[in-house]
């Protein structure tokens, strides 16, 4: 026996969540149930606010309700350093740390050619067409420095190594977090105390200039 099409419906919206099974969609669906219309309602009202109002940072790709996300619109953010990350969970997860006082650009992904996930699918050619733009402002504008921030995985050593080449044309030092965080391990979940650590100890891959960068940050071995 099957439950009446409404409830059918809303069990398998909530099994397309990551992580969720039939038990646990079927639990969520009484559990609003027995919350009445009030709890339906708030919920409703929830993701509707998340339909229209949520879009994403015209600069760096995070989730933001303005045009420009907080960080962006930050005017004592240091736009000479940039951090990539993979989705916004992760830069959130980086930020908490306190390690970075930069600005940031979301990837929406790492790259997983196994699974698909080419260059295409990811927002890297936003990146490299936002540190070429940079090399057009002022200093205090200008991109110096891009941190890759990514996963401890084959997708996150995966997309270093892609992003570190192709940024290798340009004038800038690409660096990466310290060694350290565990390995097949998740950035959003890593404490903040270790991401900092991983964060000041960064290394770098990646310079090309003759001239020796000036990098506040006195741990990168040039
Ligand atoms: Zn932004």
């Amino acid at each position: 026996m099957m439950y009446p099409p409404p409830i059918e419906n809303l069990i398998d919206e909530f099994r397309r969540f990551p992580g969720i099974g039939p038990k646990s969609a079927e639990r969520f669906v009484f559990h609003l149930l027995r919350g009445g219309a009030r709890r339906i309602d708030a919920l409703n009202a929830a993701m509707t606010a998340l339909r229209d109002r949520i879009d994403r940072c015209v600069e760096c790709g995070m989730v933001s309700e303005q045009e420009r996300c907080r960080i962006c619109a930050n005017p004592r953010r240091d736009r000479t350093l940039l951090c990539v990350v993979a989705e916004p969970t992760d830069l959130l997860a980086v930020d908490r740390s306190g390690a970075f006082q930069g600005i940031y650009h979301v990837l929406d992904g790492l790259l997983a050619p196994i699974e698909g996930i080419g260059p295409e699918e990811l927002r890297i050619t936003e990146l490299v067409a936002r540190i070429r733009k940079s090399t057009e402002l002022e200093s205090s504008f200008r991109i110096q420095e891009v941190v890759l921030a990514f996963d401890p995985t084959i997708e996150g050593e995966t997309t270093v190594n892609y992003l570190a080449e192709m940024l290798s044309q340009d004038d800038i030092l690409v660096t990466r977090l310290a060694r350290g965080l565990p390995v097949g391990g998740d950035l959003e979940y890593t404490d903040p105390v270790t991401l900092a650590g991983a964060m000041s100890g960064r290394r770098a891959l990646v310079r090309r200039s003759a001239q020796p960068v000036e990098s506040p940050f006195q741990s990168i071995p040039l």
